[in-house]
């Protein structure tokens, strides 16, 4: 079995995300990809706006229904920060025949050496890099040997949560950049409404 791995803020989740697990899915022959929303992401401490549990919610939302991708709360449920690290050793061991991908974004896979135990990392997955169309290939980052890499080339989609949340604070509409029962949620649960992100 190929397994992905997307983790995320996924705050809230939206096309740009789904795109890129799609393309990813496709491009790496995956067999199931999980969603990975983190319960604190260390290196964005202070900026969430919506709670763990919302951001849940709304990644079932806005894959359910598709058999190609899955929810997995092990980060929520773990609690404090969130570290990619514990997360594949989980996966490794509920999946040890799988033949396991970590999926990041080309921005996010310049930090890896800020990462805990980045060469670890490395060892429990292949570390599948997005890079949106126009994105320059960087070296991979002190640490993470090249092998561990296969680098994917995902659609441009110029969205982000950070537009997403400003847009529902100004009472604009986000209806076509997140998936209609999550653009629901938010308004239901009131959510970014008065954010500090
Ligand atoms: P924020 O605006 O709050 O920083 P974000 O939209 O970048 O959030 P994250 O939850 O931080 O979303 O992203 C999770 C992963 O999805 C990251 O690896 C990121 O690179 C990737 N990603 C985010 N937006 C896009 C997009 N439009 N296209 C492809 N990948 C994306």
């Amino acid at each position: 079995m190929r397994l992905g791995i997307f983790g995320g803020s996924f705050d809230p989740p939206h096309v740009g995300h789904l795109l890129a697990a799609s393309d990813a899915f496709e491009a790496l022959a995956l067999d199931r990809l999980f969603f990975v929303p983190n319960a604190a992401q260390p290196l964005k401490q202070g900026v969430l706006v919506a709670t763990p549990a919302q951001r849940l919610a709304m990644v079932h939302y806005a894959v359910d229904g598709d058999p190609r991708f899955s929810v997995s709360p092990a980060e929520i449920e773990r609690k404090g920060l969130s570290y990619t690290v514990d997360t594949l050793a989980a996966f490794a061991e509920r999946y040890p025949d799988a033949e396991r991908f970590l999926l990041v974004g080309a921005d996010a896979f310049a930090t890896m050496p800020h990462w805990r135990e980045p060469a670890r990392i490395a060892g429990l997955a292949r570390i599948a890099v997005l890079h949106r169309a126009g994105d320059e290939g960087a070296a991979p980052p002190a640490g993470i040997p090249a092998e561990a890499v296969v680098r994917l080339q995902t659609r441009r989609v110029d969205v982000s949560a950070t537009e997403i949340r400003d847009r529902v604070r100004q009472g604009r509409s986000i209806r076509g950049f997140v998936a209609a029962s999550v653009a629901d949620y938010i308004a239901r649960a009131g959510l970014y409404r008065q954010g500090t992100a």
